[in-house]
């Protein structure tokens, strides 16, 4: 025994042993941060990066009132019964000034780890989704996201729907696909009215080919279910449009999956 414990080998074994609990200390002394108001805390949820007080503060939506667009509260637009390419949408939170907050973090402040809180949200509305009608065993369900234009994104260097998209993905393990691109640049949407964003938005969007061509694999193997993620449904043009553009080559069901409505 003694000839073990004086051999070098046992030495360097004892001193990475002594090390690895050090670090075990440390690790489990070092707390997390909240990605949205930056205190330290041990880690409320294992999918969000939060503390308890602002994951408590995110005003999910737990009561649809509108089946079609998955609002919390009755809606004129659906009601009016207007033509929809989207089977129905649903968003995970409502857009209240604190989820505008987070949104503007991530999109225009240069937060691009706010993509790990908003993109595992998107999980609840895919459950909501779920809640309405599960998908049949034999429907395959992908994921897409909303293009940005070319401009656009050198202008903020990322895609927050793709990026949102790629998070579901990994949470849901269901494959994402880029299957649309701009072929315009439209003004910025949210300062436009209704009737002026719908004209402005038709032929905005053409079939992405290496998506599409994955796509079609897809579809040889039996029906498809695809969810076009965004970040905020406000009238749905534009999930509309891009339902629109899919439907019109492809025989598929689209959904809307939007982060906040
Ligand atoms: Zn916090
Ligand atoms: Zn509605």
């Amino acid at each position: 025994m003694a000839i073990i414990r004086n051999h070098p080998i046992w030495h360097s074994v004892r001193t990475a042993l002594s090390r690895l609990r050090s670090w075990e200390t440390i690790l489990s002394l070092q707390q997390q941060t909240c990605f949205s108001c930056g205190m330290a805390h041990k880690g409320a949820n294992p999918l969000l990066p939060l503390c308890r007080a602002c994951l408590a503060a995110i005003p999910w939506i737990t009561e649809v009132v509108c089946a079609k667009c998955g609002r919390y509260e009755s809606c004129p637009d659906c009601a009016r019964g207007a033509e929809t390419y989207l089977l129905r949408n649903r968003s995970a939170v409502r857009y209240t000034p604190g989820m505008k907050e987070w949104l503007a973090l991530y999109k225009y402040r240069g937060r691009e780890t706010m993509r790990q809180v908003i993109g595992p949200m998107l999980l609840h509305a895919y459950h909501l989704h779920g809640k309405e009608e599960p998908c049949p065993d034999f429907v395959q369900e992908m994921i897409t996201f909303v293009p940005l234009s070319e401009e656009r994104l050198s202008e903020r260097g990322f895609n927050q729907a793709e990026q949102m998209a790629a998070e579901l993905g990994k949470l849901t393990r269901l494959p994402v696909l880029p299957l649309l691109k701009r072929t315009a640049h439209t003004g910025k949407q949210s300062f436009k009215a209704r009737m002026q964003r719908i004209d402005d938005l038709k032929g905005v969007f053409a079939l992405e080919p290496r998506g599409v061509s994955r796509l079609q694999a897809l579809i040889r193997g039996g029906p498809v279910r695809i969810y076009i993620v965004d970040d905020v449904y406000t009238t749905g043009s534009t999930l509309n449009e891009c339902a629109r553009t899919i439907r019109s080559q492809i025989e598929v069901q689209v959904c809307g999956l939007c982060w906040a409505r």
